[in-house]
């Protein structure tokens, strides 16, 4: 079977099994060959193949055979893909014979409003609102102008433009404002797509000769929507359209809201025009996120789990330590989150850091914290206002040893680095001398809040 073939298949797979689903569990699969009747698929984790065998053999096989590449089975290999450490190395074996029946789906099912009436917009996701959206300092911006837009009243800024990096909530964002609106007034005509299907959209349109209903009904909306405007760089007429719609919109004071990767200024390829129209009305952006964030989404998913398997439970610190090492990506976070609940019900045990350890192995190293020792010190140094070289040096005065001990502190929490390795980077300290400088920090950290407020300063700028 050909490789596009299976790219076909997956984008079938990608409609049956929704798009959490299908991030999880189809996206990370390889197919090897179809042969004899059997589909073989090489797979990161042997959790991860035995839960897709599990819970999605008989949908592949379907997908398969409506491909005209039947098979009567699937198997998987466990290959750790690139991402995974070469001391778990090419052990490739045969884990599932049979493609046992869909008997338990994942957690989550996609649950999709349908768009409203005649309008050709993209499905809303029922769990992208406003109360499941978590608020804190890295979103409470973009939170709290997406709450003004969505109450309606006068337009006061337009477009609401909202940008940030992957998997931080623009498209939650956007949706929680399209609920809003249409429960506030359901005759109001609230249109959201991506920028890639306003694309395909006018590309038909021209296509099929239907500019004139295409214009009609853009511009007859009271709220355009669009998603990953930056998708429309560089595609000229596409632009061309957009732009006109836009302005005809907002000369009819329709309220329009934009979301991208990147702020308007900085996304090439895209008119100079267009960025200083995005420009004019608010533009605020989703910044990466913090540890109380990831911490407060982890709490409140990990509630609503609870609610589905009520047998399961956390050890303590479980989820600080995903927040901790789990990066910015909330998307992420909630894909390790339901992989471990799907994991923790198969087998039957509590979910403590060695189950978290061996069932996230794959994404604990993805998203390993890139931070050196080097990078550490240097921010101490000019946090503290000292030289770099005093800080690997010898000077034992407080104002010195200090800050050293902080970055001793910092170094231990946010690498992976053994105490004799921080030693070494230390100017060749012992790894006693570390350990006493990160024991009197941590102590310091319950009593001076100066401490306290520096290592957040710190590890938020390290971070960042
Ligand atoms: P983006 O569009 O910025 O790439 P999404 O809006 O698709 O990101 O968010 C990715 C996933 O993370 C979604 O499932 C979303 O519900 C979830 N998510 C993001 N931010 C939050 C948040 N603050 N509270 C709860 N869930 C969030
Ligand atoms: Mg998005």
């Amino acid at each position: 079977m050909k490789n596009d073939t299976w790219g076909r298949v997956k984008q079938q797979l990608l409609e049956s099994v929704g798009r959490n689903n299908y991030a999880n569990w189809i996206e990370p699969l390889e197919l090897k060959k179809v042969d004899n009747g059997v589909a073989v698929f090489s797979v990161p984790t042997s959790f991860m193949a035995n839960w897709v065998s599990r819970n999605f053999s008989e949908t592949i096989l379907i997908h398969l055979k409506a491909a005209n590449a039947p098979a009567s089975r699937v198997e998987f290999r466990v290959e750790p893909h690139q991402t995974a450490s070469a001391a778990e190395a090419p052990e490739s074996k045969p884990l599932s014979k049979a493609a046992a029946p869909a008997s338990q789906k994942p957690a989550e099912p996609q649950v999709q409003d349908a768009p409203a009436d005649d309008l050709p917009g993209a499905p809303l996701d029922s769990r992208f609102t406003f109360d499941n959206f978590v608020v804190g300092k890295p979103n409470e911006l973009a939170h709290a102008a997406a709450r003004r837009v969505a109450e309606g009243g006068p337009v006061t800024f337009n477009p609401l433009f909202l940008y940030g990096g992957v998997g931080l909530g623009k498209t939650h964002l956007m949706h929680a404002i399209a609920h809003e609106i249409r429960d506030r007034d359901p005759s109001l005509r609230v249109l959201y797509l991506s920028a890639e299907q306003f694309m395909y959209r006018f590309v038909q349109a021209l296509r099929d000769r239907q500019m004139i209903d295409f214009k009609q009904i853009f511009r007859s909306v009271d709220v355009l929507m669009v998603d990953d405007v930056q998708f429309i760089a560089g595609k000229d007429s596409t632009q061309e359209e957009f732009f006109h719609t836009f302005n005809a919109l907002v000369d009819q004071n329709k309220q329009i809201i934009i979301s991208a990767d990147r702020a308007p200024g900085e996304i090439q390829g895209l008119e100079d025009r267009i960025k200083s129209r995005l420009q004019c009305g608010l533009v605020v952006d989703l910044h990466p996120t913090d540890y109380e964030l990831r911490l407060g989404v982890l709490q409140t998913k990990a509630e609503s789990y609870r609610a589905q398997y009520p047998e399961l439970k956390f050890a303590d610190g479980v989820l600080e330590f995903l927040a901790h090492r789990i990066s910015t990506n909330v998307r992420v976070l909630e894909g390790a989150l339901m992989r471990l609940f799907a994991f923790a019900s198969l087998v039957g045990r509590e979910i403590d850091l060695d189950l978290t350890q061996e069932c996230l192995a794959d994404i604990l190293k993805a998203s390993e914290r890139k931070v050196t020792v080097e990078e550490i010190q240097r921010k101490v140094s000019e946090h503290y206002a000292i030289r770099l070289s005093d800080m690997i040096g010898p000077k034992r005065v407080r104002s010195i040893a200090r800050p050293r001990q902080v970055a001793m502190y910092l170094a231990k929490h946010m690498t992976t680095r053994s105490l004799p390795e921080i030693g070494r980077r230390f100017g060749g300290r012992d790894h006693t001398t570390v350990m006493h400088g990160v024991k009197r920090i941590e102590e310091l950290k319950g009593t001076d809040s100066q401490i306290a407020d520096d290592l957040e300063m710190l590890r938020r700028t390290l971070e960042a």
